[in-house]
Parts: C-alpha cells; structure tokens; sequence
C-alpha cells in the first residue's frame, strides 16, 4: 500500500463545506494536512467543520466564509490561510455548481453569470494563492487541481452554457499549466459525470416522485443517461482523484485530467 504522510503540508479546498470538496478536505486532513475550506453559507460552512473536527480532533483546520467570485473575499480567505498557516502546497479549485438551461431558455445575463462563475471560481483563487505557492514549489510539491465537467468534451444540449463553459476552462488549465510549468507548480484537472452531492441532493427533493428512495431516483437517472457503472459517482471518488493530483503522488503530471465520470466518455 502506498502511503503519503502530508504533515506540514497545507491543502486548500474551495467549496469545501459539501459534497467532493468537503470528501477532499477529510483525505487531506486523513494524510495529515493542515486544510482550509471556504463557502458562502456560514451554517453549512460552520457544519462542516464541526464535523469533520469531531471525526479528526488534532485537526488543523480553517473554515472561512468566502465567495469566490468576491475578489475581496477571496484575498481576505488568502490571508487568513497565510495568516494561519504561513503557506500552502495545494490548492483545489472546486466551488461552484452547474446550470440546466438550453440555448433557447438561456438569457445574456445567464450566460454571463455562468461564464463568470466557471472562470473566475478558478481566475480569482489561483491568482490570490499563487504568491504562496510559489514559494512553497521551491522547497517541494506545489499543485493546483480544478474540478471541472466531463461537459468539457462531451457537451450536453440541456447544459449549453455549462458545456460551453466547461470547455473554456479546460483550455484556460492547460494554459496555466504551461505557464506555471518552468515555476515547478503543477495545475491539472478531473473531469466528473455525475457525483452524488449536495446539489443532486437538492434536485432529488423537488423532482421526484412522492415516496421515490434516493437509491430509486439516482438508479433511473443512471439508467436513462446509460452511465457505464450503472450508479452516480460518490463525492470520495471524485476527492480520491482530486488527491492523486494535488500530492507528489503525481509529480510527472502537468496540464492533464483524469476522468472520474463511471465510463461514460464515448470518445477514444
Ligand atoms: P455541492 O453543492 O455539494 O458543493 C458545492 C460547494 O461549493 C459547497 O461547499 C458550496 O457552498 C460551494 N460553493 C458554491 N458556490 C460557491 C462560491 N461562489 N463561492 C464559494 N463556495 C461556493 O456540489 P458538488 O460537490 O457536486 O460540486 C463540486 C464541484 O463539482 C462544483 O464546481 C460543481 O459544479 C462540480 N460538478 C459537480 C457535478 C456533480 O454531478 N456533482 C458534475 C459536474 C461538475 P455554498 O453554497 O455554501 O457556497
């Protein structure tokens, strides 16, 4: 078995209060990281870290408010990381939700709101946690893993600007990768198809069926879409990925993604 003991090591996760960020945040903390998690609603945020300091009480963890899509937010989360812990290692760049809308039902602000959400989710952290990473890549790892969609190479009509988006970003990765390569930070991807989370959780409680079991809704669904593995993925599985790309575990990886989506690419 291999086994990577991250203590010393700062990993942070945005969108870590639920769902894959907040899986990812507990592998770091398992693997002894100090971690810092960020979202926007203080009770979901504050239940989340009550958790996971009762599942891990040595933890040194940080849970701050933070949007970011709010430059200011996002500054003040960074300072507080440098603040607390002096430094980080890896950043996960995972807030953010998708958006069920097709060309004809899409008005200029919602693809506005999307494209803005998709790039700046990513734009906003990278650039405030880059002074950080930079110097923690001259002594070791320095990582930056984003979540993105399997949406990117394989658009859905009833996700236009999500799809739309998702491809964009795939491009911006690829982009920063080269031009963070010669600084030694790594930056790479996974690309999800459906994960069970929070804002599945919230679809299953308005669509469906009066007395439908979640095992029920989320068994149909993956039958209709045709999703390889038969089943939704599990936020662990995502967070698992996430983990071997941010962690010297990949040390030889750069401007890549993995595909965490049950099979469901149709493309060689
Ligand atoms: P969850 O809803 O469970 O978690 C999303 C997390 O992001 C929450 O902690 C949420 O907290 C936070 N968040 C959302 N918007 C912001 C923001 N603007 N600023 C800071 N935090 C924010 O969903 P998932 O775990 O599924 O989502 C994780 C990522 O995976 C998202 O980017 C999503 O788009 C992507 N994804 C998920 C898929 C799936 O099937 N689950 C499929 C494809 C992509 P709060 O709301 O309190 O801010």
């Amino acid at each position: 078995m291999i086994q990577i003991d991250l203590t010393g090591q700062v990993a942070v996760v945005t969108g870590g209060s639920s769902g894959i960020g907040l899986a990812t945040a507990e592998l770091f903390l398992q693997a002894g990281a100090s971690v810092a998690i960020c979202g926007r609603d203080a009770e979901r945020l504050a239940r989340a870290e009550q958790g996971l300091r009762e599942r891990f009480p040595q933890a040194q963890l940080l849970a701050a408010r933070c949007d970011v899509l709010n430059a200011d937010d996002v500054a003040a989360f960074a300072g507080a990381v440098e603040k607390r812990f002096g430094r980080t290692d890896m950043l996960v760049n995972n807030a953010g939700q998708g958006r069920v809308s097709t060309f004809a039902d899409t008005t200029d602000e919602a693809w506005r709101e999307e494209l803005d959400l998709k790039y700046f989710s990513i734009i906003r952290p990278t650039r405030a946690f880059l002074p950080m990473l930079r110097s923690t890549a001259k002594q070791g790892n320095a990582a930056i893993v984003c979540v993105n969609s399997l949406l990117a190479l394989q658009p859905e009509p009833h996700m236009v600007a999500t799809s739309s988006a998702r491809a964009g970003v795939l491009s911006l990765i690829k982009s920063l990768a080269g031009e963070l390569a010669p600084e030694r930070i790594r930056v790479n991807s996974i690309l999800i198809g459906i994960v069970e989370s929070g804002q599945w959780r919230r679809r299953y409680e308005t669509q469906a069926k009066p007395g439908q079991s979640w095992e029920d809704w989320t068994g149909e669904l993956a039958r209709t879409k045709h999703i390889p593995l038969g089943r939704f993925g599990r936020p662990e599985e995502a967070a698992r990925a996430l983990f071997y790309l941010a962690t010297s575990l990949s040390s030889y990886t750069t401007g890549s993604h993995i595909d965490v989506s049950g099979g469901v690419a149709r493309h060689v």
